[in-house]
């Protein structure tokens, strides 16, 4: 489902550039698990925003169903993004001002689900996620584990084929962590979706994934 070869990420140009991706090839299957690793700054974040469509590489390819990221158009990148991909970010993402319930039927507007729709299905993924008593509060009232849970719901609520998390879990306490994982891993189970789980814990990354991807200055690097 996704071929990667020989992909690039440089932030900045000329002296002060930053190789953030090396060149990096790898071959994602449909339904797989699994765990990106590595040390903070080795590229993992700038990875799964590339297989995200929030950027794009600097050189090499990046396919997606054989089509490359790449290259396509914004338009057909911001389609790609809200059909195939949810995302959840160590830092949850929230708009503070709105409810969750609002939080969550985003994703929703941007893809022009009309409003009885949007609120029902985003009810739905609050249900999936434990939360359908907490529609109308604000993020700010929730702790940490219901704010990541509510953003578990917004990146399903699209029914993505794909599930990214960069670090899902690190700013949570080890309890609330566990939770979150858990129902992480079973929302994927019962979509039958892929993971591409980022993580730096290696413990983690072995028991719920089928296999380590590991990184060191922007490559990969073998087991
Ligand atoms: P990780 O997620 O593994 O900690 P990142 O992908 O966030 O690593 O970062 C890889 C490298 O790219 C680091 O050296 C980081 O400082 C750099 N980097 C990441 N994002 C940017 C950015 N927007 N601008 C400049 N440098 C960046
Ligand atoms: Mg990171």
């Amino acid at each position: 489902m996704i071929v990667a070869r020989s992909l690039t990420k440089s932030y900045g140009t000329g002296p002060t550039a930053v190789v953030a991706l090396a060149g990096a090839s790898f071959e994602i299957a449909a339904g797989e698990r699994v765990a990106v690793l590595g040390k903070s700054g080795s590229g993992k974040s700038t990875m799964l925003n590339l297989l995200g469509g929030l950027d794009r590489p600097t050189s090499g390819s990046l396919a997606f169903d054989g089509a490359d990221l790449a290259t396509m158009t914004r338009g057909l990148l911001a389609d790609y993004r809200l059909t195939n991909v949810g995302f959840v970010f160590q830092s949850f993402h929230l708009l503070p001002s709105d409810s969750v319930r609002q939080n969550v039927e985003l994703p929703l507007m941007l893809a022009g689900v009309s409003p009885a729709e949007r609120k029902a299905r985003a009810t739905a993924s609050l249900d999936a996620v434990g939360l359908s008593h907490r529609l109308t509060h604000r993020p700010t009232e929730l702790s940490g584990g219901e704010r990541q849970r509510v953003a578990l719901a917004r990146a399903l609520v699209n029914r993505p084929r794909v599930l990214l998390a960069d670090e899902p879990t690190g700013n949570l306490d080890s309890a609330t962590a566990t939770v979150v994982m858990q129902l992480i891993l079973d929302q994927v189970r019962e979509r039958g979706m892929t993971l591409i789980l980022v993580t730096h814990d290696e413990e983690l990354a072995k028991r719920t994934t089928d296999r380590v991807i590991r990184m060191a200055d922007g490559r990969i690097v073998e087991p």
